[in-house]
């Protein structure tokens, strides 16, 4: 370690204590997705007390500190504000049900430990970029419900906060994305570096309609909307010998009304179906089969199917470990993994969109037991959990901007981006029917 890099992990160390209280303090008022509004108040008097130049309220709660003063690239360090619905948690917010039981909380505590280093004059003299701290909201699934009255806010791509992030500009500066989270697959190490490859999905809520008439005077002259969304479901279930290994391809439904009274032949019913795969095509070849199922199903019985679809996230694009990832877990001396390319994330986050369009270097981190979004979770080792990764996302950093930020700047030039920020808007619009903006 070079002097300066010492005196980043000293100032981190020195602000210890703080950064665990942080950490402890937004895991105790655990908020849902969009809807972060303590948390950002936390965070942004946090930063504006560093004397960051800070904006609120970016797709509705994002909170983004700025230390713009140098030229040269941007590398913005993300931490996720949303908790997850778990009610079970023993730490769950009674009226909500919302938990920190996927760690995020440990995510924002590493990025104000960052934040506290870069507060050091000489260390941000020595940078050839700029640094911005992106509390960002609503990583988890949002349901179709809440989806329409985020809509109704405002709040267009109301799937996933990164995604209204870009569509609204707030990332239009960022040249390099550092991002972190617990472990998401199964690693023994303290920290796991570099990006698996990781599932993007697409979900559609899917409204049948069918004929109610007396479920046993005359249950022949009407068309029962159940059998047509159970039909469906099973020759979903059928269709799985043609899902590829390659792809990862899971399929969940899940029925949210199937009729209203026993003795009706159920003219309505509600299903809400989630396909996740490895590539945006297979994505799209796996909806086209769905589709199907539903249309078939429909014209066997004589109904009708309504859908709405719901943005999805794309799926994460694989990246090795870059070299200043590795260099600064080898100054930190902690057990390290790098990610190879077999290993694979089935589940889904919108760090995917991010890696189509920036060079998004990521590493997750021990420090915890039990198991994510489940009530066991909880953090078991606060240095692991909360110091390490706020040294690693500072020396990271600084290893990217020092040195006239020749390590930034050759990651910038190597990556080749699969959407520009318009491209990427106007797929997400294509993708979810006539505009992201419809379905009011
Ligand atoms: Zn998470």
């Amino acid at each position: 370690m070079d002097s300066l890099e010492q005196k980043i992990v000293g100032l981190i160390d020195a602000h210890r204590e703080e950064i665990i209280a942080f950490a402890e303090d937004v895991a105790a008022h655990p908020e849902p997705g969009f809807y972060e509004e303590r948390t950002a108040a936390k965070v942004a008097g946090f930063l504006r007390g560093l004397g960051q130049d800070v904006h609120t309220q970016l797709a509705r709660t994002g909170v983004r500190g700025d230390w713009m003063e140098q030229d040269g690239p941007n590398v913005t360090i993300i931490g996720e504000m949303d908790a997850i619905g778990c009610r079970t948690h023993p730490m769950a917010d009674s009226r909500t049900g919302a938990a920190h039981a996927c760690g995020h909380h440990a995510q924002l505590a590493a990025m104000i430990g960052a934040a506290l280093a870069f507060a050091d004059e000489e260390v941000r003299a020595s940078l050839s970029g700029s640094v911005s701290f992106f509390a960002v909201p609503a990583e988890e699934y949002i349901d179709a419900d809440k989806r329409r009255s985020l809509k109704k806010e405002g709040i267009v791509f109301a799937g996933s906060g990164k995604s209204e992030l870009i569509r609204t500009g707030a990332m239009d500066h960022t040249d390099i994305v550092l991002t972190t989270h617990v472990h998401m697959v199964p690693v023994e190490e303290d920290l796991y570096l570099g990006n698996p490859a990781c599932n993007g999905y697409t979900a559609q809520r899917v409204t049948i309609r069918g004929k109610a008439a007396h479920a046993a005077i005359d249950p022949w002259d009407g068309v029962n909307a159940l059998s047509i969304a159970s039909s469906a479901i099973q020759m979903m279930g059928l269709m799985r010998e043609t899902f590829r290994e390659e792809d990862h391809v899971r399929l969940h439904n899940i029925v949210r009304k199937a009729g209203d009274v026993i003795n009706s032949v159920p003219d309505e019913a509600v299903v809400e179906t989630k396909v996740r795969a490895a590539t945006l095509e297979a994505i799209r070849e796996t909806q086209k089969k769905v589709d199907r199922a539903y249309d078939g199903a429909a014209y066997a019985f004589g109904g009708k199917v309504e859908r709405e679809l719901l943005q999805g996230y794309m799926p994460v694009i694989y990246r090795p470990a870059d070299k200043v990832l590795k260099e600064a877990a080898d100054d930190l001396k902690v057990c390290v993994r790098c990610v190879s390319s077999g290993d694979f994330n089935n589940a889904c986050t919108d760090v995917g969109d991010l890696t189509h369009l920036f060079p998004v270097l990521n590493f997750t981190f021990s420090g915890f037991s039990g198991k994510l979004h489940g009530a066991d979770f909880r953090i078991s080792d606060p240095d692991k959990a909360y110091i390490i990764p706020a040294k690693m996302l500072a020396l990271t950093t600084y290893k990217l901007l020092k040195n006239n930020a020749l390590a930034a700047k050759k990651i910038v030039e190597e990556f080749t981006p699969v959407f520009g920020i318009r491209d990427y808007c106007s797929y997400i619009e294509k993708s979810c029917g006539q505009d992201a903006a419809g379905f009011l």
